[in-house]
């Protein structure tokens, strides 16, 4: 039987900030269907691994395998840097990223959002990822507001938005780095219905996120960095509920 390749498979990724050691030595295995959940106190290091995953950091040292295919890198008097732009854009294109912020183009519909990049990275007509853009924007919840401006719709539209977005590439993983996070309460709910769904479909995910209800019902792993190391990961259940760090249980434990 021939494997299919592998997602998205992480190792040993080292990043720094000047003197800081931001990540030191970091490795995840994303299989098809898993959903991965990142935890960790503010600075662990949660946000520069995600963005080293589709290199919107570029990671000093580490390997970076996307379906089966090593991240070629060269070294310059700069540092490392990845060898072959080309690459990289073809990379991306399988790793969808959606913000804590909302980063849907202003100047932009709905619409014209969600077809910008399969229009022009993957060359689809027009057309064709329009029709795609209707189903996406049904599954979201959104049809309605396809003609809306970002600035016209709440923060859970727009981040709902900025995932069907993300889907119209039909990335191989998304890569999701604390969506919720800047939304009013009420509007979490939705957000993170669309992100079960998803789950629930088979779809990989990496997701940053402090919503513990979601990481323990969804993961397939939970990983929790302290100080850019893997302080402790596996089932939710060994993670969650039966946490052996002393750092994670005092991570978990209710604040009020
Ligand atoms: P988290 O997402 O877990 O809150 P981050 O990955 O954002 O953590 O940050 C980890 C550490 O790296 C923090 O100490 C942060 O200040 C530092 N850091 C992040 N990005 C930069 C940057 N571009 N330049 C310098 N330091 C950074
Ligand atoms: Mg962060």
């Amino acid at each position: 039987m021939a494997a299919t390749p592998t997602p998205l498979e992480v190792r040993n990724i080292k990043k720094r900030f000047g003197d800081t050691e931001v990540l030191k030595g970091l490795s995840l295995k994303a299989h098809k269907g898993d959903v991965i959940t990142l935890i960790g106190a503010s600075g662990s290091g949660k946000s520069t691994f995600l963005r080293c995953m589709n290199l919107l950091e570029q990671p000093d040292d580490g390997d970076l395998i996307v379906h089966g295919e090593p991240v070629r890198f060269k070294v310059t008097r700069h540092g490392r840097e990845p060898a072959d732009r080309r690459q990289v854009v073809k990379m991306r294109a399988k790793l969808s990223m959606v913000f804590q912020g909302f980063n849907l183009w202003a100047h932009m519909t709905l619409l014209e959002n969600i077809i910008e990049a399969p229009v022009h990275v993957l060359g689809q007509s027009k057309k064709e990822a329009t029709e795609h853009a209707y189903a996406l924007l049904e599954r979201v919840g959104l049809t309605a507001r396809a003609n809306a401006y970002p600035a016209q719709m709440s923060g859970g539209q727009q981040q709902r938005g900025a995932i069907a977005r993300a889907l119209a590439m039909d990335p191989e993983v998304m890569l999701f780095d604390e969506p919720t996070s800047a939304l009013d309460p009420e509007l979490v709910g939705d957000v993170l219905k669309v992100m079960r769904d998803l789950a629930n479909e088979g779809r990989t995910m990496v997701v940053v996120t402090h919503e513990m209800g979601f990481a323990r019902d969804v993961s397939s792993k939970v990983i929790y960095l302290h100080q850019g190391l893997i302080e402790e990961s596996g089932t939710p259940d060994e993670v969650l509920r039966n946490p052996t760090s002393p750092r994670l249980k005092q991570f978990l434990a209710p604040k009020y």
